[in-house]
């Protein structure tokens, strides 16, 4: 064996060899006895055939034979089994690799998550200074009708169930389906019918009394469903009550303030508020007075109620932060705050506005956040400012109107303005027309008068005059088209649009569902026509491709042709789509919009640092 190593290599064939004849009779490579009848039986374990016994053969067997007899075993089990059960065995491992790549996107969603987080939480400075934190909702002196506290727990989840409403939260007050049960005022209830208002709809049911009963609210429910009375009837409740136990003096209020988007929003906000207001006269309750604050118009009108004593004013945050800056309003007794389409103004920008807004409050306020879009982004964010709240679902949160029938047409963008001529012959009018840019509102403006076709037209760049001549006369059906940019995608009501014209796609997929909300709003039906073509980005018409599915409408092929890499993952945990910006179309992990946020705090980041630098050097 100790052969020289030159002639190693030549001889190895004969070392093996030796080597194998010298093991036979080495201790180690021992191979027992077996006999032919324990092989024969361990044969057919192998074959599978006899799998009982080889159970009881494992129990009996010495312990140097059961290793070989469990590698055998596992082997016995293999035959043992079908084909079929091996197939599905094998695609349950499958699922379970599959669920564990699931896990591993859904943790680092969350953890994408928590890193945008907004550190600040939307609460007042003061409050934050303080480490003031509200723990229990106001308590107001509205309860529910007897019977229906007397409900068992089953029978008020069967009538959520019944309208869809699903809520989250602690001790939450229970749905009621008829105005009169809510315990408003016979006056109140006369107005509503006055406006064709029967019954409640589904975020009505749950809404109406979760505000009475004083709670702090997310309402969650698509456009057209009625949000707008939800708040502003508890509103109108509330400072009634506060009027009688002890009535308003000079410069005090406003008790309840309602936060818009939009002028035009706001207007049209303020116009509802009034007319219960007025009604109110009728039951001899006192005058509750409600005033408008917003850019564009002069201060003076608002400026009267206030001196006399408001209760609830309708602002957008602009003219409202300017106000309070030249302490021309307080909010030293407001108790109620109210954001409609919320997520909007967080998203356009507004956020440090209401932050400065909130910091002007004095003590606890009831707060209310209304849209059709929420994502959970802005979700997790508002609940900061809340106490105890709840969240009412009504369909899923940034869904469209079901009354809507969304039809998307790939149009060259030099075929655009022509072929919306084309468009409009389609449904009779009142017609909308959204564009992105206001040029181009101008454009199309300019091009259907010289068509003669009855349009007006409003964006940003117009002023409040011209802006409000132009939705009067959309809204009394004097015109018969409105071409606007997204400041008419939000909140407004013009009954019986017949058609929503998109001349292009927004960058948000919420933007799209609130501006083809605008059509099929309450009970009625409505159309909505988007143009698409390649300068839509592939992120957005991926979004509406699956908003598009879900609501169960035609996609067209070039859409349908679209797919992105992470498609399998796109239903996964209990989010939908992405959770920082709501579209259905990717997961965070891919969301453009954080993608672009991330980059412009990158930028800034490169920007201090450059600057410090400098500041440093010189
Ligand atoms: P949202 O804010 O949810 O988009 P709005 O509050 O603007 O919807 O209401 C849309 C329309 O539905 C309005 O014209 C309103 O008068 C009407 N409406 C509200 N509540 C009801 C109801 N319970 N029954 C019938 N119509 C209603
Ligand atoms: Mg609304």
């Amino acid at each position: 064996m100790s052969s020289p190593s030159p002639a190693k290599k030549r001889y190895r064939r004969e070392e093996q060899g030796e080597k194998k004849r010298n093991s036979d009779s080495d201790d180690d490579n021992y191979v027992p006895y077996v006999p032919v009848r324990e092989r024969k039986k361990h044969e057919l374990m192998r074959l599978g055939r006899i799998a009982h016994i080889a159970e009881n053969a494992n129990k009996s067997s010495s312990e140097n034979e059961s290793d070989n007899e469990q590698s055998q075993e596992v082997l016995g089990r293999k035959y043992n089994i079908s084909l079929l059960d091996q197939h599905t065995e094998l695609k349950k491992l499958a699922e379970a690799k599959k669920i564990s790549a699931v896990e591993k996107q859904l943790k680092e969603e969350e953890k994408i998550l928590e890193s945008v987080a907004e550190r600040k939480a939307l609460m007042a400075a003061s409050e934050l200074a303080k480490a003031i934190v509200y723990e229990d909702p106001i308590e107001t002196s509205w309860k529910p009708p007897r019977h229906i506290l007397a409900m068992p727990k089953f029978k008020l989840d069967e009538i959520r169930q019944k309208h869809r409403i699903l809520v989250e939260g602690e001790e939450i007050p229970p749905p009621i389906r008829t105005f009169k049960e809510m315990k408003l005022p016979k006056s109140i209830l006369l107005a509503l019918v006055k406006k064709g208002i029967k019954k409640p709809t589904p975020i009505q049911v749950q809404g109406i009394p979760t505000i009475l009963s004083g709670r702090d609210l997310i309402g969650i429910a698509f456009t057209g469903s009625g949000k707008t009375l939800v708040f502003v009837l508890p509103i109108i409740m509330f400072c009634v009550e506060q009027e009688v136990c002890l009535p308003f003096i000079r410069n005090e209020g406003p008790y309840g303030l309602v936060i818009c988007p939009s002028r035009e929003l706001a207007k049209q906000t303020h116009e509802i508020v009034r007319f219960f207001c007025d009604s109110l006269k009728q039951d001899g309750l006192p005058e509750v007075r409600s005033c408008l604050a917003i850019g564009g118009v002069p201060v003076t009108e608002s400026m009267e109620t206030i001196q006399k004593g408001v209760h609830i004013m309708v602002a957008t945050p602009g003219r409202l932060m300017d106000m309070l800056d030249k302490k021309m309003v307080n909010l030293r007794v407001c108790r109620y705050l109210c954001m409609d389409e919320a997520d909007r103004m967080i998203d356009m920008g507004f956020e440090e506005d209401v932050r400065t807004i909130f910091s002007y409050f004095k003590g606890q306020r009831q707060t209310l956040l209304f849209s059709a879009t929420m994502p959970k982004k802005i979700q997790n964010f508002a609940r900061s400012a809340l106490v105890k709240p709840i969240t009412i679902n009504v369909g899923r949160a940034g869904a469209a109107s079901m009354n809507v029938i969304q039809d998307v047409e790939y149009v060259k963008q030099e075929a655009k303005v022509v072929y919306l001529l084309e468009c409009l012959q389609r449904t009779p009018p009142p017609v909308l027309i959204f564009a992105e840019k206001k040029q181009d509102v101008d454009a199309i403006h300019e091009y259907l008068l010289l068509k003669g076709v009855e349009a007006v037209a409003i964006h940003g760049g117009k002023d409040q005059e011209e802006r409000s001549k132009a939705v009067e006369a959309f809204r009394s059906q004097i015109k018969d088209v409105l071409v606007a940019t997204d400041v008419a995608s939000k909140g407004l009501d013009f009954s019986n649009v017949q058609h929503v014209i998109n001349y292009d796609m927004p960058d948000d997929v919420e933007n799209y569902v609130h501006r083809i909300g605008r059509t099929g709003r309450s009970s009625t039906k409505g159309l909505a026509t988007t143009f698409l073509n390649k300068a839509t980005e592939q992120s957005v018409l991926l979004d509406l491709k699956h908003l598009l599915i879900e609501a169960k409408q035609k996609v067209p092929p070039f859409l349908a042709e679209l797919c992105s890499e992470s498609e399998q993952l796109l239903e996964v945990g209990d989010t939908q789509g992405c959770s920082y910006c709501g579209g259905l179309g990717h997961r965070i992990t891919e969301c453009p919009k954080l993608e672009a946020v991330q980059n412009k705090q990158a930028s800034n980041i490169g920007r201090r640092d450059y600057l410090s630098n400098t500041a440093a050097d010189y």
